[in-house]
Order: C-alpha cells, then sequence, then structure tokens
C-alpha cells in the first residue's frame, strides 16, 4: 500500500505487511520524472542562476560586472558611492568609498616660480615649500659694460632659477686735467667728472707789448690744470712825436715829420745872410747863395753884371736861378749883401735851430735889421 505519493519533487513511499508476523516492509517511490522549469535569474552578492519549482539550479555564475560608477565623490570629511551592474542578471553591486586621504602616488615634484610641490591623484598639492637652492654659478659675467647672467638649481625639484647680474659698479679712473676755455675738470672714461672749476688764474703776463702800429699780447695760466688764457693788448693810441730829429724841407719850408708821416713843427726857411760866390763883372753876372739856419736848404741867386744896367737891380729875373725865392716872404732879393757877419750869425743860427724856428726867425729879423741900416 502506498504510504507516501511520490511528486515531481518529493520521493513518496509504500509498505507492505508480513501476512504471518507484523513485519512491515517499506520501500520508496522515486519522486515523479517531471520537466523543470526555469524562470528568472535568481541572485546574490556574489552570483546568479536560474533554479526550477524543483530545486533544480542552472546557469550558475559569477557576476560579470560593468565599469564602477561613482554615484557620489568622497571628500576629505565625507564618504562617497559607487556602484556596478552586472551584465548578465543586472544585479547592482554598491559600495561606499572612504573618506578621501590625500597622498602621493607620482613621486615627480611640480614647480612654479618660487614653490614646489607633490600632487595627490585629487589635485591637492602636497609637500609645498619654496626651494631650496644650490649654489650661484655664473653663466655670463657681468662686465662695467653689460650685464652677465647666473642660476642656481633647486635642491629638490628640477627648476632653475635664472637672474640677471647688474653691470658691474667701476672704480672711478680719473686721468690728468681736462679743459675749455673756461673750465677744467677730471674725467672717467665712463664719462663721470669730478673736480669741475672755473679756472684760477695767475697774474697776466705781457709776452709782446703792444706799440702804435702793432696789438701786443698777454697770457695768464692756470695754477691748476695749467691752461694758458692768451689775450691781445690793443695798439696804443698814437701820439704824434719826433723820433728822428732831421729837418726835411722843399723850397718853402721845413719841418719834422713823426713816424705816421704826420709833419710836425712846419715852418718857413729862416734864412742867414747872403753870401757872394761868385762876383759879378761887368759882362758876366755872378751868384750868391743863403742858407736856412734851421735846416739845410741853401737858397741861391743870380748876381747881374755890372755893365749892363743900373746896379744891383732885383727886377732882373735872367739869371734867377731861384724863383722860389720871390715867393719866400723871408727872402729879400732887393738888397745884396756880403756882409762877414753873416757867417757868424748862420753859427749862431744853427746853434739856435734847437730852440725853434721861431726863435730863429726873430733873431734873424733882429740881425736883417741891425744889416739893412
Ligand atoms: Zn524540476
Ligand atoms: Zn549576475
Ligand atoms: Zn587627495
Ligand atoms: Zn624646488
Ligand atoms: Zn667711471
Ligand atoms: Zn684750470
Ligand atoms: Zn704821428
Ligand atoms: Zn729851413
Amino acid at each position: 500500500r502506498v504510504t507516501k505519493p511520490a511528486t515531481e519533487t518529493e520521493e513518496g513511499s509504500k509498505a507492505r505487511d508480513c501476512t504471518v508476523c507484523d513485519h512491515v516492509q517499506t520501500e520508496t517511490i522515486p519522486m515523479l520524472e517531471h520537466e523543470h522549469s526555469y524562470g528568472d535569474w535568481q541572485k546574490d552578492k556574489t552570483q546568479h542562476w536560474k533554479e526550477c519549482r524543483c530545486g533544480e539550479k542552472t546557469e550558475v555564475g559569477n557576476h560579470t560586472f560593468d565599469d564602477w560608477t561613482i554615484t557620489k565623490e568622497p571628500t576629505t570629511t565625507e564618504t562617497g558611492s559607487r556602484e556596478r551592474t552586472c551584465s548578465v542578471c543586472e544585479y547592482t553591486q554598491k559600495e561606499t568609498i572612504p573618506v578621501h586621504e590625500h597622498s602621493i602616488h607620482d613621486e615627480a615634484w611640480k614647480y612654479d616660480d618660487t614653490e614646489h610641490w607633490q600632487e595627490c591623484s585629487c589635485g591637492e598639492r602636497l609637500n609645498v615649500a619654496n626651494h631650496i637652492y644650490g649654489d650661484w654659478r655664473e653663466t655670463k659675467p657681468a662686465t662695467e659694460t653689460e650685464a652677465g647672467s647666473r642660476e642656481r638649481d633647486c635642491t629638490v625639484c628640477d627648476y632653475v632659477q635664472t637672474e640677471t647680474i647688474p653691470m658691474l659698479e667701476h672704480e672711478h679712473s680719473y686721468g690728468d686735467w681736462q679743459k675749455d676755455e673756461t673750465q677744467h675738470w677730471q674725467e672717467c672714461s665712463c664719462g663721470e667728472k669730478l673736480n669741475v672749476a672755473n679756472h684760477t688764474y695767475g697774474d697776466w703776463k705781457v709776452t709782446k707789448e703792444a706799440t702804435e702800429t702793432e696789438a701786443g699780447s698777454r697770457e695768464r695760466g692756470c695754477t691748476v690744470c695749467k691752461y694758458v688764457q692768451v689775450e691781445d693788448i690793443p695798439m696804443l693810441e698814437h701820439k704824434h712825436g719826433i723820433h728822428d730829429e732831421t729837418w726835411k724841407y722843399d723850397k718853402t719850408q721845413h719841418w719834422q715829420e713823426c713816424s705816421c708821416g704826420e709833419k710836425l713843427n712846419v715852418a718857413n726857411h729862416t734864412y742867414g745872410d747872403w753870401k757872394t760866390t761868385k762876383e759879378a763883372t761887368e759882362t758876366e753876372a755872378g751868384s750868391k747863395e743863403r742858407g736856412c739856419t734851421v735846416c739845410k736848404y741853401v737858397q741861391t741867386e743870380a748876381i747881374p753884371a755890372t755893365g749892363t744896367g743900373e746896379p744891383t737891380d732885383s727886377t732882373d729875373p735872367t739869371d734867377s736861378s731861384d724863383s722860389q725865392g720871390q715867393q719866400d716872404p723871408s727872402g729879400d732879393t732887393g738888397s745884396p749883401q756880403t756882409g762877414d757877419s753873416s757867417d757868424m750869425a748862420l753859427w749862431i743860427g744853427l746853434m739856435l735851430a734847437s730852440c725853434g724856428g721861431v726863435l730863429g726867425m726873430l733873431f734873424y729879423r733882429r740881425k736883417k735889421a741891425a744889416a739893412g741900416k
């Protein structure tokens, strides 16, 4: 007899009784054979599968996840979250992303002009510090005319600092005095000037005296730079003067001459007495002469022949060697003179010449007046 019918999911059982004793024989009835029927995907945290209601499982496998998708970024104070989905069963695995702790995943240093740092994957700068420099090395030396350059490396990162070295200040070197017409100074090759000042002159020294005809010159030196200033001394104003005592003369006058040609002491000749140089005869004319008591002029005149006409007539024009005598106001052609005193008068006249023509003239007039009587 069947004590439990078999189903598609459970074995059944049957029993029969012994007819003599009370023994009961029990026997299993195998489950009913059935067509498995699997429905949707079943899943847990790690696997997915399909299952028949009989308990039979099929297509058991681990999830095959896509990439994580971050649904909330973590910060340094708050956790984040991410999820990924199984491409087969669409199981979604969610995971918390822990609070972000900065960390250096790349040892390389980054830098700018002043600092270096390392970076967390989040972009945060870590270990920020100023560069720590080694020694400068000169890449181009500075000169007095051109700036140079130098550089130094950070001992931590790869930064190289480059700097301009200013032109060398130079020690001014002043040489000899420089000068122009008004000042003296000392000058460096760089153009810097020192001790600029006006000349300080000593006394003038005449190097060439001025005359009435030529300018002179004088000079004075600066006591500091030895500059010599030269200056013209203007020509002297001309004052007429007799530098040569010699008398010059023409037929009527005598004079002395200034160097400029000006005639000074101009006066008519002042004659001494006539002196016969050749006696007149009855047939032949004679001659006489008289000298100026001042200059060397000698006036010569003819004496008419005695036999031809009235004695001593001044109207005879024929043999007068000197027509000048007629123009001379002091000349007296009408009175022939042979006086002995004329020699003496000439001597005295010459002596008095230095006293001037006027005195000589006065003396002459007196003598003449005496001779006329
Ligand atoms: Zn089944
Ligand atoms: Zn799955
Ligand atoms: Zn970070
Ligand atoms: Zn650095
Ligand atoms: Zn200088
Ligand atoms: Zn000077
Ligand atoms: Zn003059
Ligand atoms: Zn004269």
